[in-house]
């Protein structure tokens, strides 16, 4: 891997950076644009937490001021997500290989009194094409093979479940329905849901700066399991960020 100058981390919520700011112990804090950003050091390695807020239009602006103030050579989005898939539980870390856009759709013709049918939804088609020219619905973003790599090499020191590879899918919706959870994963492999690793994750494609996102299961309606702990989740997560940051230090 290159010389690196900082690596970012983001997280929506205090409760999913909490652990990172624990870890550096001293830090800088500055705001930009009305978002929070935290300098320090975890293993020696310089690196600045963001926090995003909950969200598209946070995390796109923030991941934007981020990119301008502080010019990451990696940026990590990390944090809660709701389950799609029957097979991961509750504390169970999905590794985003593909993130993508569960957020744009264009509806049909439906008159007054005909309703609402989401599942007949079509994605919107990307405005920006893939490098053959294809504007993509949706359009797929990828985490860094490279960093998906550590992350699979880092696995082992993960108690609190297994860490999987998946597909992340971010809108802007907290989702409950079980059918809708089923449609999104019939249609698009999703593996979990959550709010904010695709915009995040198109700011640092549009600036072709390396990334990668895992997410934690906090809640899952597919699962028999009532568990809905944002706070504990938020926490294994980011400690679970601070193992992957020594661990991409270790591989400079
Ligand atoms: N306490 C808040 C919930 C936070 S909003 C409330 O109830 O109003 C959801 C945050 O958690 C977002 O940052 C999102 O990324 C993540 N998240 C966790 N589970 C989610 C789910 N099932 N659907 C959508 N977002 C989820």
């Amino acid at each position: 891997m290159n010389q690196l100058t900082t690596i970012a981390i983001q997280g929506a919520m205090d409760c999913e950076i909490s652990a990172l700011l624990k870890e550096m112990g001293e830090y800088k804090e500055e705001k930009h644009g009305g978002f929070f950003y935290y300098i320090g050091e975890i293993g020696e390695l310089p690196v600045v937490v963001s926090k995003t807020d909950i969200g598209f239009v946070t995390a796109a602006a923030s991941t934007t001021l981020l990119i301008e103030k502080y010019q990451p050579s990696i940026i990590i989005n990390q944090g809660t997500a709701g389950g799609h898939d029957p097979k991961l539980f509750v504390y169970d870390l999905i590794i985003g290989n593909e993130v993508i856009n569960i957020n744009g759709f264009r509806t049909g013709i439906l008159e007054q009194g005909q309703g609402s049918d989401p599942t007949t939804w079509v994605h919107l088609d990307s405005l920006f094409p893939d490098e053959n020219g294809v504007h993509p619905a949706p359009e797929v973003l990828t985490s860094d093979p490279k960093l998906v790599e550590i992350v699979l090499a880092t696995a082992s020191t993960y108690t609190y479940g297994k860490v999987v590879e998946g597909t992340i899918g971010s809108a802007e919706v907290w989702n409950r329905e079980m059918d809708r959870i089923h449609w999104l994963r019939d249609t698009f492999n999703t593996s979990a849901e959550e709010m904010e690793a695709y915009p995040a994750g198109k700011i640092a494609k549009l600036n072709n700066i390396p990334y990668l996102s895992f997410r934690i299961i906090s809640n899952s309606e597919v699962i028999d399991d009532d568990t809905e702990d944002l706070e504990t989740a938020g926490i294994y997560c980011a400690e679970f960020a601070v193992e992957v940051v020594k661990a991409i230090g270790r591989n400079l």
